[in-house]
């Protein structure tokens, strides 16, 4: 392996979800429901299979399935692509951050992200031979990980080429605020940047907290591209159904990486994701609610472990702060931890660029059974 990717040899969801095989461990670490999505989408991929939908379907994605993307973006957040040739399917959210990159970014070209950050954007960055440049997301005193504008706009440098931007965040749960979006939205207009959205968790927000697409601001239509993805709207991560919308322009330089990159995604699941898309959205209602109610069960069982707990505004995390339990490395904690009560979570560093800054903090996934999430949070009150 090239030295630039030494640092990417394995990845800590495969590190940990080994781990938890292993040891027969509760697995609150990668994030991955345990219930499937919606009977009538099985069901469509189902009858695909068996009805000869096996072979490769077109680079872009099935028309079918970019006209509903279309669909869905417009009817949940009015924004408007051309199923033509503004959307591509690609497989899962991953490639299609992983073309994009690639696409956009020459040698020596920066890649401006949140920190921390989901831990393939590092990986990718490193790949396209591009400099990774971050914005430390900040505890704003209670418990939510704000951006500030004015230190976003300090990062942005004359070779900045791309910002890779994630909300509802992984692995904080921050949910970006319209008033942080404008003031990002603001400095890519001002400086002319391209704006990759990561919004693989747009459905799954919580309380008071509200998902804006960062495209739907003024000036910004024509500089991003929105990623998504059906993995975590259906309970279906292991299809590896994603997409990315955006301007044309933008649109095909990412699809002529990624046709060279996979050239095609799952042929049987692009009729079920399509049908989901349509016709699921009361599904993904209960999904959020069901999921809403699971975060509150997961932070206060921690908290009666003992852990300060950053309550998330979306997505599938927390993050626990694990002082109060005496421990101070979480790299260590998590190691240690399904031998100690058999459970597994991940320690936040793996998604920082400041890896003492994040030392002491974990991250459980709360997307999973009532009994699983009780049951961990009573192992882990014996710590
Ligand atoms: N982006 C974020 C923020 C994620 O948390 C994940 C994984 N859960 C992905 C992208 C990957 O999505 P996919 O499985 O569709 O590739
Ligand atoms: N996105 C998932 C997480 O953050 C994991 C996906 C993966 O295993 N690469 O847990």
């Amino acid at each position: 392996l090239v030295p630039r990717l030494q640092p990417y040899t394995s990845t800590i969801f495969a590190q940990m979800s080994a781990l938890a095989t292993a040891t027969g461990s509760i697995n609150l670490g990668q994030g991955f429901p345990d219930s499937d999505g919606p009977a009538a989408m099985l069901a469509v991929a189902e009858r695909a299979v068996a009805g000869g939908v096996n072979q490769y379907p077109p680079g872009p994605g099935s028309l079918e399935l970019r006209e509903a993307i279309a669909f869905a973006r417009k009817r949940d957040h009015g924004q408007v692509f051309d199923p033509q040739d503004e959307i591509l399917v690609t497989v899962g959210a991953t490639e299609a951050v992983a073309a994009a990159v690639i696409a956009l970014c020459e040698a020596g070209d920066e890649v401006l992200t949140l920190d921390p950050s989901y831990d393939s954007y590092a990986a990718v960055i490193a790949m396209a031979g591009a400099r990774h440049t971050s914005v430390p997301l900040r505890d704003d005193g209670a418990g939510r990980f704000a951006v500030d504008v004015n230190e976003f706009a300090a990062a942005v440098t004359d070779r900045t080429r791309l910002v890779i931007l994630n909300t509802p965040h992984n692995p904080t749960g921050t949910v970006l605020t319209i008033e942080e979006l404008a003031g990002i939205a603001k400095i890519a207009v001002d400086r002319d940047l391209i704006v990759l959205t990561d919004e693989v968790y747009e459905y799954l927000v919580f309380g008071d907290a509200a998902h804006t697409p960062l495209g739907t601001l003024p000036g910004m239509a024509e500089r991003t591209l929105t990623v998504s993805s059906g993995g975590k709207s259906f309970n279906t991560t292991g299809w590896k159904i994603g997409w990315v919308c955006g301007p044309a322009d933008l649109v095909a330089a990412v699809r002529a990486v990624k046709q060279f990159l996979t050239y095609s995604a799952g042929a049987p699941f692009q009729p079920a994701i399509s049908y989901a898309l349509r016709s699921e959205s009361a599904w993904v209602a209960t999904l959020r609610s069901g999921l809403e109610r699971k975060r509150d069960r997961l932070c206060a069982g921690l908290a009666a472990a003992g852990f300060t707990v950053s309550v998330p505004q979306g997505g599938y995390f927390a993050l626990a702060d694990i002082r109060p339990l005496g421990e101070v490395d979480g790299m260590a904690f998590c190691l240690a931890l399904p031998g100690r009560v058999g459970v597994v979570a991940v320690p936040a560093e793996v998604f920082t660029r400041q890896p003492e800054k994040w030392k002491h903090v974990v991250r459980f996934a709360f997307c999973k059974s009532d009994e699983t999430i009780d049951e961990a949070c009573s192992r882990l009150s014996r710590l």
